[in-house]
């Protein structure tokens, strides 16, 4: 069989990011490459793991469609995950498995981090698959693999915790590297004092000298700050170039963090860019029954799927709702069940954690300038698929994260009654399982939204 790589790759990756408009997906398409199989007419897609394939895979008509219309005929497609690429963007995005599997033996001394914050206490699910890989290759191998390695996602869904898990990877198991972790605030208030106490040359040694793996946390809080930005901009570059780590944490993309540095945003793009997502119901699960053996507390299944559905937006609050349900079961010395955890849960001291009052004016604005619909329209009862689509994921995002009752949203939707409510919610619950992509856009909005 012979294969010939398919130089017009670029140009299908090109297509293909123009029709999917989503910058994850872009980042991670760039990882691929292509060979045709002239004798069977197929094009054989290598892709560096197993997630960036389910997600080709659940694009493949578009995909099919820009191929064929590229080389003039039909051709079959097959998608295969490259283990044995030499590129250091492929090879070295290993399971996660296997790089722990491959952990050196030698315990180093007992490191800085916080201890409970490991690759062993991460759960993995679908929301954070990607982010979790690709940290656990940057800690095997530093500056091997992803440089920078950027994640974000809204607060509470476990950035800091892979940030420290890498820290404590490293720390413990890789002789000889340094590692040093700094939130975006502190490295602010360090400048602040080198400028005051006249010793920036010691705070340029320590931010662009003295580490060989670097993590910066909540990198948000540096943009607009001119000077520091500068410094950081400069402790990355210099990091960079004297081939160091850099991992860096945030609650927005790059290209979304205002007053961010447009050298800073390049930079970042030039590594990968991943995200962390609210955990599916099945992840919440495990992380609720880890947290109670942790905290030795017995909870039913009936129980942790209770909680699981009552806390859905941050594993923080979830892992806090735990915790309180534990003590409040012990303190009114009762099991818990089902019915105990929904008392707690509308007693309101657990609810309002959760679901914050959020202003439904403020998702129907949202909705409409993202759609570029006027309010009118999603308001009212035109049909066109124009209106309606918005429509429905204004519903379904006030459903989901606000605490209005349904008969409160059909009266603010202007819609007949509760059930209009629950079909137009269901719909996108539904479209979404179809639509990876509409799934991560409607994501993006609710982290928008909640931002205020
Ligand atoms: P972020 O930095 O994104 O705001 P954190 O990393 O501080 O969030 O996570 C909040 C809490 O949730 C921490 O206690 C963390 O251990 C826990 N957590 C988040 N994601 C997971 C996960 N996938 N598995 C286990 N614990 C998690
Ligand atoms: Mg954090």
């Amino acid at each position: 069989m012979t294969l010939e790589g398919i130089h017009f790759w670029p140009e299908v990756l090109t297509a293909l990011s123009l029709k999917l408009n989503n910058p994850l997906f872009r980042q991670w398409i760039n990882l691929t490459t292509a060979k045709y199989n002239g004798a069977q007419n197929c094009v054989i897609v290598l892709v560096p793991n197993s997630f960036i394939r389910d997600h080709m895979m659940g694009n493949m008509s578009d995909l099919k469609k820009i191929i064929d219309d590229i080389m003039c005929k039909n051709t079959d497609i097959e998608i295969v995950v490259d283990k044995n690429s030499t590129t250091t963007t492929s090879s070295d995005f290993l399971d996660a498995e296997i790089e722990l599997e491959k952990r050196p033996l030698i315990k180093k001394n007992k490191s800085n981090f916080i201890p409970r914050f490991t690759f062993e206490n991460f759960i993995v699910g679908s929301n954070n698959q990607f982010a979790h890989a690709a940290c656990l290759s940057v800690a095997a191998r530093p500056s091997k693999s992803y440089n920078p390695l950027f994640i974000f996602g809204s607060s509470g869904l476990g950035k800091t915790h892979l940030l420290q898990a890498i820290g404590n990877y490293v720390s413990e198991y890789l002789e000889n590297t340094k590692v040093l972790y700094i939130t975006g605030e502190r490295f602010l208030n360090e400048y602040i004092k080198a400028i005051r106490t006249k010793t920036t040359d010691v705070f340029r040694k320590k931010f662009r000298e003295d580490f060989d793996v670097l993590l910066i946390d909540d990198i948000q809080f540096i943009a607009g700050k001119g000077q520091s930005q500068e410094e950081l901009f400069h402790a990355i570059s210099s990091a960079h170039e004297n081939n160091k780590q850099i991992v860096i944490a945030s609650d927005k993309f790059p290209d979304e963090i205002e007053g961010l540095d447009a050298r800073l945003k390049t930079r970042f793009a030039s590594g990968l860019v991943c995200d962390v997502k609210v955990p599916e119901i099945e992840t919440r699960l495990a992380i609720i029954n880890n947290k109670a053996t942790e905290l030795n507390i017995t909870i039913s299944p009936e129980s942790a799927t209770k909680i699981a559905e009552l806390f859905s937006s941050s594993v923080r609050e979830l892992e806090g709702a735990i915790t309180s349900i534990g003590a409040y079961s012990s303190f009114a010395n009762t099991s818990i069940t089902p019915d105990f955890i929904e008392e707690i849960y509308h007693s309101k001291q657990l609810s309002n954690k959760d679901k914050k009052q959020v202003d439904i004016n403020y998702i129907i604005k949202k909705v409409c300038q993202h759609y570029h619909i006027s309010e009118l329209d999603l308001l009212g009862s035109n049909r066109n698929k124009d209106f309606v689509l918005p429509r429905h994921i204004a519903v379904y995002i006030a459903k989901k994260i606000s605490n209005k009752s349904l008969s409160d949203l059909a009266k603010i939707f202007k819609r007949k009654n509760h059930s209009t409510i629950i079909h137009a919610s269901e719909k996108i619950e539904e479209l979404q399982k179809k639509d990876v992509n509409l799934k991560t856009e409607i994501d993006h909005l609710i982290t928008d939204i909640k931002k205020i």
